[in-house]
């Protein structure tokens, strides 16, 4: 499928709206429009105007606004319409089967960005940034991905290649021109140096993933304890929300709940696990296992118990905060000195029980460096980059280093460098980048 021929998509959502956007981009975006509103004229570019919309029937179904920007004045680069129409699903079928009849298809997920990049509108890194945006549920992770749409971790990429030829060059001079011992030694010590400093930004670069996976994925507690301990009192005191069911009978919560909130401007997954109980019983073994599953990978596991239970362990649990639950029936301390005394039920002690939480999680938080690094591709990039710099190094610390084959090592780190900035990126990659978009975008 060539990527010149003419898309169309419905920017927002589905569903009934005030209004809806519908977008079509490439070489006859315009005829279409023009065919659409039955309007002679061709439509000024960046201007909004307001005209008739028809079917392929030349039966009018709503009116709405046109906007026509000229390629490649446009976020893809190519003629673009966007028609604003009043936010029903019907009308906004109708222009979509009209446009097809006209001859556009309807754009694949993401095709609106890949021609962005494939135009040069946009880097890699960018497009990226668009949809981490798009999909953003937290201030900060907006924040982030407002900032490398920006081009912030793109410069700080370019910087970083800026040093990498800079070595390099010294190297290139050293082989091609001197050949006096003394400098030989100087030259060595000067690149070890500013490898040492690439690799230094190189693995802080790798270490920011973590930090905007944070933001971007979330993270995930789990509530584990034995039945009626309050395990989804607790979540729901958490979450101040009635997301889950609270009975007095043991072993209501059957299956796994989960409730999305936000914490300390992190994105968090709350999970209440079903109740774990130590058991023979080969059947309820099972759900026993199912839940425990569903607290390996969590960031955190808020292990409950009662004056009358024991609290739940596992050696699976990578963090752990024991609760003591139901303060206010016993006044007695929990035997267990580390456990954080609530009430689920009367919110006691949450403030105190969030506090250890941040206390507790926060530890990729406290970074203030700069995220650079947001996508597993990115993080690839870089990763491959600092194995050549390091081998590089490795190199150039022998006594009779081969000043060639550091030389090699630095363009392969160059290389990388590029792939990440989406120089030289294959089909494969740019397929993997862009069908995680929605359509529209
Ligand atoms: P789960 O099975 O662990 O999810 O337990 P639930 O959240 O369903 O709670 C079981 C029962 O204990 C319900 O009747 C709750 O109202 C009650 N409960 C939960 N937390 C507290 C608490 O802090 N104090 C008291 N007195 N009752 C609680």
């Amino acid at each position: 499928m060539s990527h010149y021929d003419t898309i169309v998509s419905q920017a927002t959502p589905q569903g009934y709206s005030g209004i809806a956007v519908l977008r079509i981009s490439g070489s006859i975006a315009l005829l279409t429009a023009m065919k659409i509103s039955k309007t002679k004229h061709p439509l000024t570019p960046m201007k909004a105007t307001l005209l008739p919309i028809y079917d392929h029937e030349g039966s009018r179904v709503d009116g709405g606004v046109f906007i026509y920007y000229k390629a490649p004045r446009s976020y893809t680069g190519e003629d673009v319409v966007e028609i604003s129409c009043h936010g029903n699903p019907l009308i906004c079928k109708t222009i979509i089967n009209t446009a097809k009849h006209y001859g556009l298809r309807i754009a694949e997920p993401g095709e609106y960005t890949k021609r962005a990049f494939l135009n040069g509108k946009l880097s890699l890194s960018q497009a990226e940034s668009v949809s981490l945006l798009i999909s953003s549920r937290t201030k900060e992770a907006l924040k982030i991905n407002m900032q490398n749409l920006g081009g912030k971790n793109e410069k700080r990429v370019i910087r970083l290649k800026k040093q990498l030829m800079d070595t390099l060059s010294l190297l290139e001079y050293e082989l091609d021109v001197s050949e006096d011992e003394k400098t030989t030694k100087k030259t060595r010590l000067v690149a070890l140096k500013q490898l040492k400093n690439i690799s230094l930004t190189a693995k802080e670069m790798i270490y920011s993933y973590d930090i905007s996976s944070v933001y971007n994925n979330g993270l995930k507690i789990a509530i584990v304890g034995k039945p009626n301990v309050g395990k989804s009192t607790l979540m729901n005191a958490l979450s101040k929300k009635d997301r889950s069911i609270v009975s007095p009978k043991p072993g209501t919560t059957r299956d796994v709940v989960s409730v999305e909130i936000v914490l300390f401007g992190l994105p968090v997954t709350l999970i209440d696990t079903a109740g774990i109980r130590n058991t023979e019983d080969e059947i309820e073994k099972e759900g026993v296992n199912k839940s425990i599953k569903e607290t390996t990978g969590s960031d955190l596991t808020l292990s409950v118990f009662t004056s009358d239970t024991q609290p739940v362990d596992n050696v699976e649990f990578k963090n752990k905060i024991m609760v003591y639950n139901k303060a206010d029936l016993k006044k007695k301390n929990s035997v267990y000195k580390e456990a954080v005394s609530i009430s689920a039920l009367k919110e006691d002690g949450i403030e105190n029980l969030l506090k250890k939480i941040q206390l507790n999680l926060l530890e990729a938080v406290k970074y203030s460096g700069d995220v650079i690094v947001s996508t597993q591709r990115q993080s690839d990039a870089i990763s491959k980059c600092l194995t050549f710099v390091n081998e590089s190094t490795s190199l150039l610390k022998e006594d009779e280093s081969n000043f060639e084959l550091v030389a090699q090592d630095l363009r392969d780190a160059v290389n990388c460098l590029d792939l990440f900035l989406g120089k030289s990126t294959g089909d494969d990659i740019l397929n993997n980048v862009f069908s995680s978009f929605c359509v529209g975008k």
